[in-house]
């Protein structure tokens, strides 16, 4: 049947709802035409999405490209941060363009066929890196622009009190293409006076701010309230992201609920990196060793904006990984004993919707956005969370970006 529209794509038989009908979604020019059961059309791409969930594909809110996929030239004995600083400090210092290149390279192209469409990556600006990673995850966003969608926090891992220099490199990478500034307080000499140089940097290039953060399981150590503080002082409101906070996972739930609503008042979101968190922490416990990931599903609760993200790959901060968002968001439902759809359907969230960035509310499904679209092999968010479902396939922009096939069977004849 044909009502005389033709369409570049038109994807039949998908949900976008968990449990939801089945309905077609009509593609133009890049962008989504019309979504809805039995759209009477031709197409010059015709697509049988089977049942399967339609959704804008995974935000990566947190991944350093730059220092992923290094673990033959460091050594893991101790397990620990300190360690994992040191080693990749001194593997940082003989890092090349091409060869931050291609270990991004071969991360990103993991990330896109995982159903990853924007990701944030920290990119390490010091005396050490140079700009020599600055330089190569500046052609990764290029190249790869036609599957994602990359912003690049310039970052100080190192400290900046104690290195003044790396201020001023910061501030040539934000003139010269960095979309926002990050900073690390805790192996800084002087974390408050971090704080305050990182703000500077952002007040200075008007871009958004991501802190790591507290990462201990000491509660009586914290760098948050000068974060807060700052936040509202310089009216950074909703630009304002912090990563880690482990040391949530040793608070009461009144004390986590407390913090929360702090954050939510100062429009400050929180990235969970599960597969860091569980790695480095509790070193010193032989046994009943904690888990020290923060129990980001409590700060939604009260309306903080929480996300998880990958962080590190195959590095002394995370000898594993895949840069798969459905799998870490399994992994945190699984650590954090969560079990109700409900539960479920707020995971999903904290995989697809990010926290403040320039992405916004990019990846909603509706007539009239950007036709980037990811098919999972499942009827919707919280099962694709239990499963780990599979990806099938995605567009960006309404081109084919990846396709991984369909799995077969083989019985015996
Ligand atoms: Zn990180």
């Amino acid at each position: 049947m044909t009502s005389g529209l033709l369409f570049d794509l038109v994807i039949r038989n998908v949900r976008v709802e968990e449990n939801g009908p089945l309905v077609d979604i009509a593609v133009q020019e890049g962008h989504i035409v019309d979504i809805g059961s039995d759209i009477r059309c031709e197409a010059i791409e015709t697509v049988d999405g089977e049942g399967t969930f339609a959704f804008g594909g995974f935000v990566d809110t947190h991944i350093h490209l730059d220092k992923a996929c290094i673990l033959d030239r460091c050594t893991i004995c101790e397990g620990t941060l300190a360690e994992a600083v040191r080693e990749t400090a001194r593997a940082k210092a003989g890092f090349e363009v091409d060869d931050v290149y291609a270990r991004a390279a071969r991360v990103v192209e993991k990330a896109i066929s995982h159903g990853t469409t924007r990701i944030r990556t920290f990119v390490e600006i010091d005396p050490r890196a140079g700009f020599r990673s600055f330089d190569a995850i500046k052609r990764i966003r290029e190249h790869y622009a036609f599957a994602v969608d990359i912003e690049i926090c310039a970052f100080a891992q190192e400290g900046l009190t104690n290195e003044p220099e790396t201020v001023d490199m910061l501030d040539e990478t934000l003139r010269g293409g960095a979309d926002l500034v990050g900073g690390c307080p805790y192996t800084d000499p002087d974390p408050n006076r971090h704080i305050e140089m990182v703000f500077a940097l952002a007040l200075k290039h008007d871009v958004p701010v991501d802190f790591h953060l507290d990462f201990s399981l000491d509660p009586g150590r914290t760098d948050l309230p000068a974060v807060i503080e700052a936040t509202l002082r310089h009216g950074w409101r909703g630009r304002v992201t912090i990563g880690h906070v482990t040391n949530l996972s040793a608070m009461s739930q009144a004390e986590i609920l407390s913090i929360a609503d702090r954050l939510a008042e100062a429009g400050i979101g929180l990235s969970v990196l599960p597969s860091t968190d569980l790695f480095l922490n509790g070193r010193s416990h032989e046994r009943l060793v904690p888990r020290g990931v923060a129990p980001a599903h409590l700060l939604a609760s009260r309306g903080v904006v929480t996300s998880i993200a990958t962080n590190n790959v195959l590095n002394p901060f995370t000898p594993y990984g895949d840069a798969s968002l459905i799998r870490m968001a399994n992994l945190y439902a699984n650590v954090t004993q969560l079990s109700r759809d409900e539960d479920m359907a707020l995971v999903f969230r904290m995989v697809t919707e990010g926290t403040a960035s320039k992405f916004g509310s990019a990846g909603r499904l509706e007539v009239g956005a950007e036709a980037t679209i990811v098919l999972l092999d499942s009827p919707g968010p919280g099962d694709a969370v239990r499963e780990i479902a599979r990806v099938v396939a995605g567009w960006k922009n309404g081109n084919r970006s990846f396709d991984n096939g369909k799995p077969r069977i083989h019985r015996p004849k």
